[in-house]
This record gives structure tokens, sequence and C-alpha cells, in this order.
């Protein structure tokens, strides 16, 4: 198996926690000359193999030279080592076109078929990853909330576009919130997402000016003070909601735009001249999908599924879930709530360029990981982030 389970990469590694790229000179050296002792041996072992050249033998040799391609010479720092690069280089390069002559017609386009059925593997490969981040994540979440639940997202299996347009509608309908916590003032805001009582109490909530809640206290009536009181926290409580469904939203929409992506890239890459090639390849060059997936059974006819089956595998049966509203604590709350309206500001002061940005703000607080964590780096650093924004922008606590 050439294609990495992990990253998605057939003969490579990229952004792959498995195999991580070189960082330094001396790694990226080190990477070079693995390589070059690699390809020497294959060449070694072509050269006094007893069995005529086939076409595995010239895909090997093609998979060495895409090696090296990947692996430039550039990297080398002496001319020792470049020297021996390029023998290795020429050898290789000699190789393959012997092979490719001792063939004849039955080697003749495999390079083409080769280099484009690597590509979509790779990309097919991305598309069911896609749908299955898609189809596995667990929102059911959503539809457990007290005021706004979303009902659909109850059942497993429903479509993300299913679950994201009665998210749409809920958003529709808590959209005047954002107005009235505004009203609250930017002081009360952290008391308002975690369910305090507010510390000063706006004009608009009493008679007469804007004053400190323990004034208030003193002189007016009781009653309206704890109206008002009452009134703050179930606002608190109808906005936490409506941010938990902010948040849900594009986590939701990501994984559908994941897989449209996805989607038009295989598209691309079998239309025109790449429809006929991919034909071909699955009628009467199998043996190139099995150089790079290995032997399995009907591998042309069931394409798909089987691609399917091996991004399923390092998947497991856990699920990326979304946090349960109940789990997120007080800083949490906070930190959205203000992430939110320093959003809100920039959108109605004509956006900034260095605003907060809403969707890895979220995604560090409300998405789950298969073994039911937060990125705990990840949140502390939104966290960080926010607040340290905040303090820049509204110049308070
Ligand atoms: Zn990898």
């Amino acid at each position: 198996m050439r294609l990495c389970l992990t990253c998605g990469y057939v003969d490579e590694h990229r952004d792959c926690p498995v195999v991580s790229a070189p960082r330094t000179p001396e790694e990226k050296v080190q990477r070079v000359q693995r390589a070059l002792v690699e390809i020497d041996r294959t060449l070694f072992a072509i050269k006094m193999s007893k069995d005529p050249p086939d076409r595995t033998t010239l895909m090997t040799l093609l998979a060495a030279e895409g090696q090296l391609q990947r692996f430039p010479s550039k990297d080398l720092t002496d001319f020792g080592q470049k020297r021996a690069y390029n023998l290795v280089e020429t050898a290789l390069r000699d190789r393959r076109r012997e092979v490719e002559d001792a063939l004849g017609e039955s080697g003749s386009g495999l390079s083409e078929s080769f280099a484009f059925a690597r590509r979509a593997i790779e990309l097919a490969f991305r598309i069911a990853g896609a749908r299955l981040d898609a189809t596995e994540l667990d929102a059911s979440q959503l539809s457990r909330l007290a005021l706004y639940p979303v009902g659909v997202a109850r059942n497993r299996g429903v479509g993300i576009a299913t679950i994201c347009s009665e998210i749409e509608a809920k958003l529709d309908e808590t959209r005047d919130l954002d107005a009235r916590v505004r009203d609250w003032g930017s002081r009360n805001l952290p008391a308002l997402l975690t369910s305090k009582e507010p510390v000063e109490l706006p004009e608009k909530h009493q008679s007469g000016g804007f004053r400190m809640l323990g004034a208030i206290v003193g002189r007016g009536p009781a009653s309206r003070r704890a109206a008002a009181v009452t009134q703050f926290k179930l606002l608190g409580d109808q906005f936490r909601e409506r941010l938990y469904l902010l948040a849900a939203n594009p986590i939701l929409l990501r994984r559908a735009s994941n897989v449209s992506q996805a989607e038009e890239a295989w598209r691309k890459h079998t239309s025109g001249a790449g429809a006929a090639l991919w034909e071909r390849i699955r009628k009467s060059e199998t043996d190139v999908l099995a150089f790079f997936l290995g032997p399995i059974a009907d591998l042309a006819a069931r394409f798909d599924d089987a691609i399917a089956e091996l991004a399923r595998k390092p998947r497991g049966t856990a699920r990326h879930a979304l946090r349960p509203f109940e789990a997120l604590d007080a800083e949490d709350w906070d930190v959205m709530g203000r992430a939110y309206f320093l959003i809100y500001d920039a959108i109605e002061g004509g956006g900034s360029s260095d605003a907060v940005v809403w969707e890895p703000v979220v995604r560090a607080i409300v998405e789950l990981d298969p073994a039911g964590h937060v990125d705990e780096i990840a949140r502390r650093k939104v966290h960080g982030d926010v607040r340290s924004r905040w303090l820049k922008n509204r110049g308070h606590q």
C-alpha cells in the first residue's frame, strides 16, 4: 500500500502526523540521502533480477523518479553529495528508458496512466474522507438545547444541509437577541454570558440615569430591579443558545464545503482528456491501481467502495462530535460572547483585517475529537487571543 491512510497522499506525506516534514537543513539532507540509498537498492535489485522487466518494474522506476523529484538536489550542501545524487538520477533515468524499450507496446502510455492514477487515488480518497467527516459528525447535541433545539439533528444519518437549514431558521428566529444584549452594554456582557447578575443597569432598564445597581437598590423599588435581573438572566440563557447555534453552523458548513471541494477537484481531474484515460485505467490497466493500493479484489469494478473502506480504516468507529452545551464553562461562554461582538463591531465599522475570526474560535471551544476531548492547547490560545483583542478594542475587562 503506497497510499498513506493518515494524510491521503501516495508515495509522500503532507501535513502528516505519522511522518513529519524535515525542519532543519540537516534533516533535509538526511531525507534526500535516505531516498538515494533506497533508490540505489531498487536499481540494484532490478539489475540482479533474473526475470525480464515487466510493467511493475517500470512502475517501480517511475515511483523512484517521483521520489527524486520531491527531494531535490538543492537540499544537499556539498559537492560530493550532489555528485552522488546526479549519478543515481542518471542511472535511474537510463534504466527506466531501457525498461520502456524492453516492454515496447505493453509499456506504452504507462507513465501517463501512472501519474494520472496516482492523483486519482489521492482525490478519491479525499472525497471519501470528506464524506465520512460530514456524515459521521455527531451533531445530536443540537437537538438537546432547551430553548431552541434543532430537532433534525437528533437522528443519525441526517444530511448536514438539512441540519444547517434548521440552524439557519433558529438563527433568524433569535436575531433580535443581538440588539437586546447590546442594549445592556458591554460591561454587562461577561455577567450575561455567565448567568450572573448585571453589574450596572443601563438607562433603558431604569428611570433616571446610568447608575450602578447598588444605588438602584437603595433608591428605586426593589421589584423593578428584580424584574430587570430576571429579564437579564433569561436573555443570557437565550443568547448562550444562540451562540451555540452560531458556533455549530461553521463547524457543519466546513464539512459540507470540504465534500464539494473534493468532488470538484475529482471532476476536474476526470473530465476532458482525463475521462478517457480514467476509463482506460479502470478497464485495462488495473495493475496501476493495484501498484498503489495493493491487491484488492475487483478493485476496478468497486473502486469507490474500496477507497471508502480505506478511508474508514484510520477513523475506526469513533466520531467527531459537538461538545455538549452544558459542558462549556463560564470562560468558554465569555470568550465566545466577546468574540461575537468583536466581529459584530468589525462588520459595523466596515470590517477590520485583524478582527477575530469566528470559525477557529468556535472549533477550539465546541468541537470534540474522536476521543471526546477538546484541543486544550487551541482552546487556551483562542481564549487568550480573544481577551487581548477585546482589551485592545474595548479597553476594559
Ligand atoms: Zn502520511
